[in-house]
């Protein structure tokens, strides 16, 4: 069976600005998430990064991605509406995307989300403890029923997304607040993951149980089916061939072959 293509997408802002940041992850988040999934096994992960042209997203790639994961924070406005619009199609055509921490005010969750995407936070070092709400989900295999990261940033309800199609994760922070913290859906024919963990200054993505649920929500993302060429395609059927037969009949508005509005 070929490996899983994943391609890590890191803004890599505060890995060169922050000496704490550069600290806990010298080569940047992004190569660590991949060299992790690199060591689960069936996965075969890249990165690419804002400063990169196209932000490493130049034509092509994505259509490679198996699976895109998304970190950003400092420089979502930074993102070019352009990269977003291939991010979406992709995704639509069936792409994986798991959005990491603060990629919920990320252009492409957002446009995909088509909500705010806001909730309450606070910097504090506090400890999360993380609940599975779904045992028996793909992307909680292998992982205890709940299980902590002794500093990590608050992320707080009301959290402004849609309604999940699945709630795998809810979180607990030290001081009081609970957040839906691992939620799943579709777009297009593309499956979607956001995850919750993951503040730059914390080792989080150095955690064993925070390294397998990315790899377990990267298998559950995989989509095998080939992309669909076109997933906004609104073809029209004429009469003719119509599966059974038809007259047609009354009032009518659109000529025969055309476009259709948009
Ligand atoms: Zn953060």
């Amino acid at each position: 069976m070929s490996r899983i293509r994943v391609t890590v997408w890191g803004e890599n802002v505060h890995e060169r600005k922050s000496a704490v940041v550069r600290g806990v992850y010298p080569q940047g988040m992004h190569q660590c998430i991949a060299d992790a999934l690199n060591a689960a096994g069936g996965i075969e992960a890249g990165t690419a990064t804002l400063d990169q042209p196209d932000h490493g997203l130049p034509p092509g790639r994505l259509e490679e991605t198996d699976v895109l994961i998304w970190w950003g924070h400092a420089a979502h406005g930074e993102v070019r509406d352009e990269i977003v619009e291939r991010v979406t199609q992709a995704v639509w055509s069936g792409m994986g995307a798991i959005f990491l921490h603060s990629a919920h005010f990320s252009k492409p969750f957002k446009r995909l989300m088509g909500t705010p995407c806001n909730l309450t936070w606070r910097e504090a070092g506090e400890r999360e403890r993380l609940w599975l709400t779904s045992r028996s989900h793909p992307i909680a295999a292998g992982l205890p029923d709940h299980f902590e990261l002794e500093h990590e940033e608050m992320y707080g309800e009301p959290f402004g997304i849609p309604d999940p199609m699945e709630t795998v994760f809810v979180s607990w922070f030290q001081g009081g607040e609970v957040f839906r913290s691992g939620v799943t859906y579709k777009r297009g024919a593309g499956k979607v993951f956001y995850f919750r963990p993951g503040h730059e200054t914390y080792p989080t993505y150095h955690d064993a149980n925070i390294q397998r649920v990315i790899a377990n929500a990267v298998r559950w993302a995989h989509n095998p089916a080939p992309r669909l060429a076109d997933p906004s395609a609104a073809p029209n059927i004429p009469v003719e061939t119509a599966l059974e037969p038809i007259t047609e009949r009354g009032p009518k508005l659109h000529a025969a072959g055309e476009e259709g509005y948009r």
